[in-house]
């Protein structure tokens, strides 16, 4: 039977077990879900590693030939197997005919980037002339912020969330510095309430309502890197822009993980890199978004040719013509080896669309929430067992795919264990794992295996205390 689009996945897999007339921790739910799965065949197109060639592993614990329990997508996705043959493309051209391959072929080099614009509109929900694809993330939050931060004695304050990925935090800070402005006065970040891991949008709303008039740019992530909470970017950039600030996201977190609509939700700016849920590689061709009704207003603070008019930018004339919006803010060359990997895995994301991803990607996740809730729930505390809690939202409108799990022992001891067995997933301090199930590459099964490598190696970590 065709799962409803309203069923909760906590609902699904209750159906499925009760189909089978099993207990929903089954295995066999878990194959029934990745055989009812559309999009399973897309774990072919991704390199997935194997358990020996991971370099923390206990080869006495594994069965080596397996493939690991990747849940880091969060942090860098898999490898698209195309990503060699695009790069080898552009290698060979190179090679044959130097410096010729800048106007010939399938990238010509001086627009490459360009030639891959169209693969991202639907992933970020936003038209062509509102996209770049340039620098790193972090460089072009600075170069977006120097266009849209301009403190007057007023307005002069950037919002943003409490334990904000450091680079953003630095970024910041350095962008206040870079005005002669005092970060403490300057530099208003939103806190949880106190006993609370998440924050309250009422809380968000609160502080824009009341301190709007002295804040210049609110510059939110779109899911926290930590928490792994999604934020209501529409509901923040309305509140935003009723008081007159300038609402600009991060969405390294967010961007082929959850659905988003830049363009139609009025958002002003946004930057995200291209390396996590965009599996580009490290260091990856970054993006960057300048809503279109600020195409002629909003113009780049540091310019370079890339940002002059194609139709005469070889002319040499010293005589800038600014390309209108984000395209004018691209100041160098793009580099055409980066582009050709995120092709690679754009042209994937085209294919199963962002809405099917999504929809995959809630139930994944929620399985997983709905197994470890069913293994270790607070009350195996009274046993002596080791609770997990999961701090992440659990409404679905309020997370993306990844949870950030925490322990009643420390957490250390708990994420090597899983290392020796195969799992791929990451600590962040103070003391969290976080878990990135992805809908492209991983699979229900992945989580089945996962909740048994977990218990095992729950088991070794008590036994150590
Ligand atoms: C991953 C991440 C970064 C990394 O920045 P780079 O410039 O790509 O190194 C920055 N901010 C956030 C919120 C991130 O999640």
């Amino acid at each position: 039977m065709e799962p409803s689009p309203l069923e909760l996945p906590a609902d699904t897999v209750q159906r499925i077990a009760s189909e089978l007339r099993c207990h929903p921790t089954d295995e066999r739910v878990a194959l029934r879900l990745d055989e009812e799965d559309k999009l399973r065949h897309f774990r072919e197109y991704f390199y997935i590693p194997k358990k020996q060639d991971l370099p923390p592993i206990d080869l006495s614990l594994v069965d080596k030939e397996e493939d690991a329990i990747y849940f880091s997508g969060n942090s860098l996705g898999l490898q698209p197997k195309k990503v060699k043959t695009y790069l080898e493309e552009e290698l060979d051209k190179w090679a044959k005919m130097g410096a010729y391959g800048h106007d010939i072929g399938k990238r010509p080099w001086i627009t490459g980037d360009e030639t891959i614009l169209g693969l991202m509109t639907d992933i970020v929900g936003a038209n062509k002339k509102e996209i770049a694809l340039m620098n790193g993330l972090t460089v072009n939050l600075h170069l977006l912020l120097l266009s849209f931060f301009k403190p007057t004695p007023k307005r002069y304050k950037i919002l943003l969330e409490a334990k904000a990925f450091p680079s953003d935090h630095y970024a910041i800070e350095s962008q206040l510095q870079l005005h002669g402005l005092q970060i403490e006065k300057s530099m208003r970040i939103i806190k949880p309430r106190e006993g609370e891991e998440t924050l309250r949008m009422e809380d968000i709303i609160e502080v824009i309502e009341n301190e709007g008039d002295s804040i210049a740019v609110i510059l939110f992530s779109g899911v926290h890197f930590y928490t792994g909470q999604l934020f209501n970017i529409p509901a923040i950039t309305k509140a935003g822009q009723a008081k007159g600030c300038f609402v600009g996201f991060d969405l390294a977190h967010a961007v082929g993980n959850v659905e988003l609509y830049l363009h139609d939700w009025g958002v002003d700016f946004a930057c995200w890199c291209s390396y996590k849920y965009l599996n580009s590689g490290a260091g990856g061709l970054a993006g960057a978004f300048v809503h279109e009704k600020h195409a002629y207003s909003i113009k780049p603070a540091l310019v370079g040719w890339f940002g002059h008019e194609l139709s005469t930018r070889f002319k040499m004339d010293n005589k800038l013509q600014l390309i209108p919006g984000i395209t004018g803010f691209r100041i160098s060359n793009p580099p055409i080896l980066l582009v050709c990997s995120l092709q690679a895995s754009l042209e994937i994301f085209t294919q199963a669309t962002m809405k099917a991803l999504r929809r995959k990607s809630i139930l994944l996740t929620g399985y997983l929430e709905y197994m470890i809730k069913q293994y270790y729930s607070q009350d195996r505390a009274e046993t002596k067992k080791t609770a997990v809690n999961i701090i992440t939202p659990s409404s679905i409108e309020d997370r993306g795919c990844q949870l950030t799990l925490t322990f009643s022992v420390p957490m250390k001891q708990v994420f090597q264990e899983l290392q020796k067995r195969g799992v791929v997933c990451d600590k962040r301090e103070p003391n969290g794992i976080r878990v990135a199930p992805v809908p492209l590459y991983n699979s229900f099964h992945d989580i089945y295996k996962f909740i048994n490598l977990l218990t095992s190696a729950l088991d070794s970590a008590e036994s150590k205390n």
